[in-house]
């Protein structure tokens, strides 16, 4: 049965890259992003978005979001028979892939504690390292819409690479280019250190120098 959410969401199909009779938004109010062959693109949307468009929103009992390695027993009791024959060998906690979201975080975490441990005075191998790594992972950031503006937003201001400290503002004025972008708050980059190297004890004290 369709919801009377979803076939909203199915009324508009004409829109460039939605493919015919397919959602235009999801049930987070978020585009639905499609790949180039018109199936909803795993890393471009929120899980709830994806399992909305391809119909296989599941009992949450066996969604299996915990994080947990060990498996629940609420999620060993919902899985089918085959899975609990290999879960009596193995026990893996039945994680999703990760959405635009979980990625999102997941890489952001990588980037900037690499900006942390990133040298205060990089000779220029490191420099050039830092600078093509930025560079592939623009290209190969695996959401592609996201990889796409990213992309522009690399070539349109260059990865500053001289200092750890600078590096580390470049990379929080790139994050908060996202967040401006999603509607989300920026972050103050006067913070970036406490957030990703130092932690955030006597924080007070050290913006007041
Ligand atoms: C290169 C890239 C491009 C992306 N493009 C898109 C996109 O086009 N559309 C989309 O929907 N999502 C995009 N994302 C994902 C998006 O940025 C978020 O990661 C996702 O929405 C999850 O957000 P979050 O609230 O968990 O916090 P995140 O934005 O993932 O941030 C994680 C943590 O970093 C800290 N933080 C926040 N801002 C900054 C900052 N400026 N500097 C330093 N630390 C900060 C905060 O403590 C926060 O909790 C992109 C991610 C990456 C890595």
């Amino acid at each position: 049965m369709t919801t009377e959410a979803e076939s909203q969401h199915t009324k508009d199909t004409n829109k460039p890259g939605v493919p015919h009779g397919m959602p235009v938004f999801g049930a987070s109010g978020r585009r639905i992003i499609y790949d180039e062959d018109g199936k909803p693109c795993r890393t471009c949307n929120t899980l709830l978005d994806f399992k909305m468009v391809t119909h296989a929103q599941k009992d949450p009992k066996s969604s299996g979001s915990s994080t947990n390695p060990a498996l629940s027993s609420t999620a060993v009791s919902a899985m089918t028979i085959p899975m609990k024959k290999a879960a009596e060998t193995t026990q893996y906690a039945k994680d999703e892939p990760p959405d635009v979201e979980q990625l999102g975080k997941a890489s952001w975490s990588l980037l900037h504690t690499l900006a942390a441990r990133y040298p205060n005075e990089p000779n220029a191998e490191q420099q050039s390292d830092m600078g093509q790594f930025i560079s592939l992972f623009a290209k190969l950031y695996p959401c592609w819409f996201c990889a796409k503006d990213f992309k522009k937003y690399i070539e349109e201001n260059k990865p500053v690479l001289e200092s750890q400290e600078k590096f580390g503002r470049w990379l929080c004025d790139a994050h908060n280019s996202v967040n401006v972008k999603i509607g989300k708050p920026k972050f103050d980059c006067n913070l970036w250190r406490q957030r990703w190297k130092d932690g955030w004890d006597n924080v007070d004290d050290k913006l007041k120098k």
